[in-house]
């Protein structure tokens, strides 16, 4: 009988220690939110889609292989600070996970550079960055305001492709859908192609989209659309001269996403585009001269 008393005190020390827990590392604004719940959130639209063929698990060997950086890597999920109430949402938290997993440094400087730009920061925030040592597929993910990079993309260089093409689910769902009284300006994005979610429209062909993820669905279509403005403006533009539809869709993220000139004229791409491509995030581009012109 002792015995059972012993456990049950054990039982319930155990319990209270875990609603601590969760009350202690659950940010202002968010109701459970933890380490774990950021992966489980029932959101309204979850997006996850970004999983691609041509990636493997070779894609370990390279961050994993590299010795770390002398500067602290980004802290892991801490106890919220209070803050201040005047202060704006203009900001991007970052986190790690788990624990003590190691974010390169020059990965961090130039998603800082992209989403610090005026050309993106008051779109996308407030936003919680998670820099992920345990995923691989799907490299990136949005879920409400959280974005989750995989550590295990193989170069900078894609990885910064890849938070661009995500960013371009945060203006999609977030930063365009103000509210659910207004109208979502990103409907008339979709009609462009798309009848539903997932269903394109009847006239659609392959070459109303920018890329052959863009055929997912009427997300990715946007998320990849986004990303090749921003990276390969000049080639979209001259692909839209004789497509309708890449046309309207040039003018949309011109028009109602970016301010004029935002991009207009550039083109960061080092190779020619083929006329079909998979996966926009794997086109290659000069990395600086992006961050150069976005700073
Ligand atoms: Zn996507």
């Amino acid at each position: 009988m002792r015995d059972i008393w012993h456990f049950l005190g054990w039982f319930a020390l155990f319990f209270s220690l875990l609603s601590l827990r969760s009350i202690a590392v659950a940010p202002e604004g968010e109701t459970s939110y933890d380490s774990s719940s950021i992966y489980n959130q029932e959101e309204s639209l979850i997006v996850s889609t970004d999983a691609l063929s041509d990636s493997g698990s070779t894609l370990w060997e390279p961050i994993l292989g590299a010795a770390p950086e002398t500067d602290t890597p980004t802290v892991a999920l801490p106890a919220p600070e209070v803050k201040e109430s005047s202060e704006p949402l203009s900001t991007v938290t970052t986190f790690v996970r788990p624990d003590g997993v190691f974010a390169p440094r020059s990965l961090r400087e130039s998603l800082r550079i992209n989403y610090e730009s005026d050309a993106f920061s008051g779109k996308i925030s407030p936003l919680s960055l998670v820099y992920d040592g345990d995923r691989v597929e799907p490299r990136g993910q949005v879920s409400g305001r959280t974005l989750t990079m995989s550590l295990h993309i193989p170069t900078v260089d894609e990885s910064l492709a890849v938070f661009i093409h995500e960013l371009g689910h945060i203006v999609d769902i977030q930063h365009l859908r103000k509210g659910t009284l207004s109208a979502d300006p990103s409907k008339s994005f979709y009609a462009l192609s798309w009848q539903s979610s997932s269903e394109k429209i009847p006239s659609a062909t392959i070459a109303d989209f920018v890329s052959g993820y863009a055929l997912s669905n009427q997300y990715e279509d946007f998320a990849e659309t986004f990303a090749f403005y921003v990276l390969h403006n000049e080639t979209f533009r001259k692909r839209a001269e004789s497509n309708e539809s890449l046309r309207r869709k040039y003018e949309f993220m011109r028009d109602e996403v970016f301010s004029e000139e935002a991009f207009e004229g550039t083109d960061f791409g080092t190779e020619t585009v083929a006329a079909y491509f998979w996966d926009g995030t794997k086109l290659p581009f000069d990395r600086k001269k992006y961050l150069f012109f976005i700073r």
